[in-house]
């Protein structure tokens, strides 16, 4: 069993700050980073709202910012494991059991920072047709689009946002919402309501994906009529909110009714010396920015609590 000083769970910018400050503490952190090295914002095309990092001529993009987080982490004594963690033990208290797929680690302190993944709508061909019409994510899968007609599925900032990204491949982006009422931010609603491709199918639910191979439609019902009809399309882009990605925490740290870290203030969980940072804590802001000071605030308080174990 490899012993290790500080474990970071997780490498999103909740993840990467928290190693870049555990390693300018000494602390020499190991960061076991998952199956993507900056979560969600490795998918996120551009980043226009972390303070400090832009540029007029060019937006950074999401992978820029990742590259350049992972960079700095490890020009300051970081180490990233390429491998993602199965099951923890916190129950003895530290140093702390930490599995991974190919290793076994124990750890004086962790920090847990695993972020959250996209909601599935759970209708029937959704989980056939991922891949093959139905995505999670406009950036990875857009290009595919190319002069296609595709549907969004959501009112959020993340629907408006990826579908206004979707409009450079697509032919036509139409935004299903199970209301009239959009969630999203002011800013993302003027600029999808003057956006010539895009155009909202309010109160519908989609109860089926449909397809031969591939997408070619959705069965939609009006929630207000309690109509239904098909409706045609090359592919479903589906943004409905996130999930804590917490499920191997389960009966090892306090979670809240929704499988979110429940933490205080200062980063701490309910066990000494385990810190969570960034969205597995964070329902709410759910910002690179408030990530990333999370990050730094676990790194510190972590350090607090080896000094005064000593
Ligand atoms: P969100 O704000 O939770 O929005 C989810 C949307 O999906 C809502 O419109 C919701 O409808 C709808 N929805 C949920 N479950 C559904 C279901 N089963 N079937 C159909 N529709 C469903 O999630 P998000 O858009 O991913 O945003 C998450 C957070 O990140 C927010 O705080 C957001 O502000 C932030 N964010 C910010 C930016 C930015 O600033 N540029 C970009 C992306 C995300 P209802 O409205 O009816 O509940």
């Amino acid at each position: 069993m490899q012993k290790e000083r500080v474990i970071i769970i997780g490498s999103g910018p909740a993840g990467l700050s928290a190693a870049l400050y555990t390693a300018r503490a000494q602390l020499n952190p190991l960061v076991i980073a998952g199956t993507m090295i900056g979560g969600q914002i490795a998918i996120t095309y551009e980043i226009e709202n972390y303070p400090g990092y832009f540029s007029k001529e060019k937006t950074p993009t999401g992978p820029e910012l990742v590259e350049t987080m992972q960079m700095q982490a490890e020009h300051f004594g970081a180490r990233l494991a390429y491998d993602e963690v199965v099951e923890v033990d916190f129950s003895k208290g530290s140093p702390f059991t930490v599995k991974t797929y190919s290793s076994e680690y124990l750890a004086d302190a962790v920090i847990v920072s695993v972020g959250a993944s996209p909601r599935h709508l759970n209708v029937p061909g959704e989980e056939a047709f991922i891949g093959r019409g139905v995505s999670y994510c406009g950036t990875c899968d857009g290009f595919f689009f190319r002069g296609k007609d595709v549907v969004v599925v959501g009112g959020g900032d993340s629907a408006l946002e990826e579908g206004i990204f979707l409009t450079r491949f697509a032919n036509k982006v139409e935004v299903i919402h199970r209301r009239d009422e959009l969630r999203a931010g002011p800013t993302l609603k003027r600029r999808a309501f003057q956006n010539e491709k895009m155009s909202f199918i309010w109160d519908t639910v989609v109860d089926e994906i449909i397809g031969n191979g591939t997408v070619n439609s959705v069965n939609v019902t009006n929630r207000r009529t309690g109509e239904s009809g098909i409706l045609k399309t090359d592919g479903v882009f589906i943004f409905i909110g996130h999930y804590p990605n917490s499920k191997f925490l389960e009966g090892q740290l306090a979670l809240d009714e929704h499988g979110y870290i429940i933490a205080d203030k200062l980063m701490r969980t309910n066990v000494p010396g385990v810190f969570a940072a960034g969205e597995i804590q964070d329902p709410v802001f759910r910002q690179v920015a408030t990530s990333v000071g999370q990050g730094a605030a676990a790194a510190i308080q972590l350090e607090r609590w080896l000094s005064d174990q000593e």
